[in-house]
């Protein structure tokens, strides 16, 4: 049964009413790894799968909520001291409170919601759950008045302060401002944003999920950092108007070679040249040469497997196979230590690339998989 309609009957069998339908996306990034924290950019997109919830408001101060998917019903209030034990409550509870905070209004409703984005995959399910509920509040209780960035601040304010994560913007911008055929570069540093057209005819994007979980990122993502901000701080020397490595011309960085251990150097080596990856994809989707972009995503891999470090035998392994298969694209999607590979496939050869996958993949490793295959869609909105 088609989702809408599922949520639809468990609205109604729940609630006796009919309340409005709103919806949101996961995302995926095309390139632009490693690159939010040292003011670069990054090129996301929204995909076809999400999460779907249809709300009313109810005239009390208590919020009813249904998980379809985990089959599960909540109760409770908006004032702080009401804050949810259970973990996807928290995602809703925190959205209200984060609209509240920043003056916005929110009352009792009752919602019933599902969702098909795979959790935990790095196509940030949590930011499509955070993204549907904005949106939809936004245009219940305050005539959508927020803006679409406060959206994003609201979705990312609710990781930081009710579930535990310290993400950036990218989630939960790519979730609401996603636009059907479009990917969106969004400078970290201004935070001015661009629509690019996506739409690779004759071709499929592809996510293989190597079922690796990322335990070494948080120490190591706290190593690139302080690499990042080394480079930065040498440079600077020479060049006082550099604030991050994204501000770094690749020479400047040449300049500073022995005056930083050459682990940093690789470090910044890759930033600077994964900044200048996203404007060279820009440019070439302008052109609607997708295969440049796919050359692109292969340098990325590199980069992040042999400069920065940050990839593992297993995505390194579905990367040789890609190449090896003659797919136009393929990288490591993620901060790295594990999640997914991007693939860009042109059509003719997609069912033998994911045969071999299928086959050699768990000979190697001893375990499957997963497949996703996506298309860039439309981000927040309302259904019906
Ligand atoms: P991801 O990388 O997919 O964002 P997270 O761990 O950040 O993974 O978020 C997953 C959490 O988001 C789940 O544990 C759950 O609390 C919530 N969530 C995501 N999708 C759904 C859904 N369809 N129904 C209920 N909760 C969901
Ligand atoms: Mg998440």
């Amino acid at each position: 049964m088609e989702m809408k309609t599922k949520i639809r009957e468990k609205f109604k069998s729940l609630y006796k009413t009919e309340g409005e339908v709103f919806a949101s996306a996961g995302r995926i990034n095309l390139i632009g790894e490693h690159t939010d924290y040292n003011g670069g950019y990054v090129f996301p997109g929204a995909i076809d799968c999400g999460i779907m919830v249809e709300i009313k408001p109810n005239g009390t101060d208590k919020v009813k909520a249904f998980s379809l998917d985990y089959d599960e019903y909540v109760e409770f209030g908006l004032t702080e001291e009401d804050k949810p034990q259970q973990h996807w409550p928290r995602y809703i509870f925190g959205v209200c409170r984060e609209i509240i905070k920043r003056g916005g209004k929110v009352e009792g409703f009752d919602c019933a919601f599902a969702g098909d984005v795979p959790l935990g995959a790095g196509l940030s399910s949590s930011a499509a759950l955070e993204s549907a509920f904005a949106f939809a509040l936004n245009e219940l209780f305050n005539g959508g008045t927020i803006d679409k960035f406060e959206l994003a601040k609201i979705g990312q304010s609710t990781e930081h302060n009710y579930c535990g994560v310290k993400c950036g913007i990218m989630d939960q911008f790519a979730s609401i401002f996603g636009k059907k055929g479009c990917l969106i570069r969004l400078n970290c540093k201004t935070l001015e944003h661009k629509y690019f057209p996506f739409d690779p005819q004759g071709y499929k994007v592809v996510l293989i999920d190597s079922c690796v979980k990322h335990e070494l990122a948080s120490s190591a993502y706290n190593k690139r950092r302080e690499s990042c901000e080394n480079a930065v701080a040498a440079i600077r020397k020479n060049h006082p108007d550099v604030e991050f490595l994204s501000d770094a011309k690749r020479v400047w960085l040449e300049e500073v070679r022995e005056e930083i251990p050459e682990e940093d150097f690789l470090r910044a080596e890759y930033v600077i040249g994964e900044v200048q990856r996203v404007l060279d994809v820009c440019d070439a989707l302008e052109r609607g040469d997708y295969e440049t972009v796919g050359e692109m995503m292969y340098q990325t891999h590199f980069g992040m497997s042999k400069l920065y470090e940050v990839s593992c035998p297993e995505l390194d392994f579905l990367n040789k196979l890609a190449r090896k298969c003659d797919v136009t694209g393929s990288r490591v999607m993620g901060g790295g230590f594990g999640g997914c590979t991007i693939n860009l496939v042109k059509e003719e050869l997609y069912d033998k690339f994911i045969e071999a996958v299928k086959e050699k993949f768990p000979a190697e490793f001893g375990h499957d998989v997963k497949i996703y295959d996506v298309v860039i869609s439309d981000g927040a909105r309302k259904v019906e």
